[in-house]
């Protein structure tokens, strides 16, 4: 693996990154698909007919046959642990560290990221040290147990800004990760205070004596990813792109079917949209189309941010 310095402007930088064929430059956008909010199956389908080839996938949400698809379609992927699920569906099923290395093993993972399981807060908010002792274990065993070449990832789990810069330095102490992961949500509740945290995190990270990359982990709002990119931010990924497609369960109303693209949420305009991907879909289905859409107007929202920082 390689990690390049492109270029560097003030806080932002631009990397330029190789894993085994996997070559891309940063800012970059991972779109994320996950049985928490997608229609799993529905978005499953399409991604595996369509030419596009990176994704963030949850170790969670893929079994033997899935991964097997992915290979086929030689799909670069960012692999999350499974703790996302874990945490946020109603009745999970098991998962545990032993689950997760089982399906990076069941395939070749560009990336991936260490778990971050659900804590006893009560416990565990006591013992700082222990909590984040076990999360450091996690990660060696995940390391150790991965017999191919992969970035690695560490999970940063706090919710609160000033835990979560605590448990990045104390990790830093202990062990050095190719990146590190903080979910966006937790940096603070309003956009100042996230960009004054994102870029403390930054700085904490550029001290180091070689390259950590930050991953921003649930961030797809264009406006945000440009400001969090000049604050030092290196990789994104969210449901944005695909969200609004309704759950297999709910019932399906014709408002439910529609998904938004980011442009315009009056639909019959796509018709006449002329990027790229619209122009090669003109005669598939609005959901399919627009699908098309958002994920080529990420792409080129992210080459605008890179030729930003690197022209400049
Ligand atoms: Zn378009």
């Amino acid at each position: 693996m390689k990690i390049d310095l492109i270029k560097k402007l003030n806080m932002a930088k631009s990397y330029r990154i190789k894993i085994n064929n996997f070559e891309f430059k940063t800012p970059f956008f991972f779109p994320s698909i996950s049985t928490y909010k997608n229609n799993f199956d529905t978005i499953f389908k399409w991604v595996l007919s369509n030419r596009c080839n990176q994704f963030l996938f949850s170790a969670y949400d893929l079994n033997n046959k899935r991964t097997e698809l992915l290979a086929k379609k030689n799909m670069n992927i960012c692999l999350d642990s499974g703790g996302f699920e874990l945490k946020i569906l109603e009745n999970p099923k098991k998962w545990d560290i032993y689950d997760l290395i089982n399906v990076c093993n069941s395939g070749k993972f560009d990336m991936i990221i260490s778990l971050d399981p659900f804590f006893d807060k009560e416990v565990l908010h006591k013992f700082f040290h222990t909590k984040n002792d076990i999360l450091i274990l996690y990660y060696e065993k995940m390391v150790e147990s991965i017999n191919y070449e992969s970035l690695f990832e560490f999970a940063i789990t706090e919710h609160k800004p000033e835990m979560i810069i605590k448990q990045l330095k104390y990790t830093l102490k202990k062990i050095n990760p190719n990146a590190i992961a903080i979910p966006e949500e937790n940096l603070g509740f309003t956009f100042s205070e996230k960009i004054s945290n994102i870029e403390t995190i930054s700085n904490l990270l550029s001290n180091q004596s070689n390259p950590i990359l930050f991953h921003l982990r649930g961030c797809s709002n264009p406006l945000s990813m440009i400001e969090y990119s000049l604050s030092g931010v290196d990789i994104f990924d969210g449901l944005g792109w695909s969200s609004k497609v309704i759950k297999k369960t709910e019932n399906i109303s014709n408002e439910g079917k529609i998904l938004h693209n980011w442009k315009t949420f009056d639909y019959s305009k796509l018709d006449n949209c002329e990027c790229d991907a619209c122009k090669s879909n003109k005669r598939k289905k609005y959901n399919d189309k627009v699908l098309a859409h958002n994920l080529f107007a990420y792409k080129k929202l992210l080459s605008e941010i890179q030729l930003l920082i690197n022209d400049h």
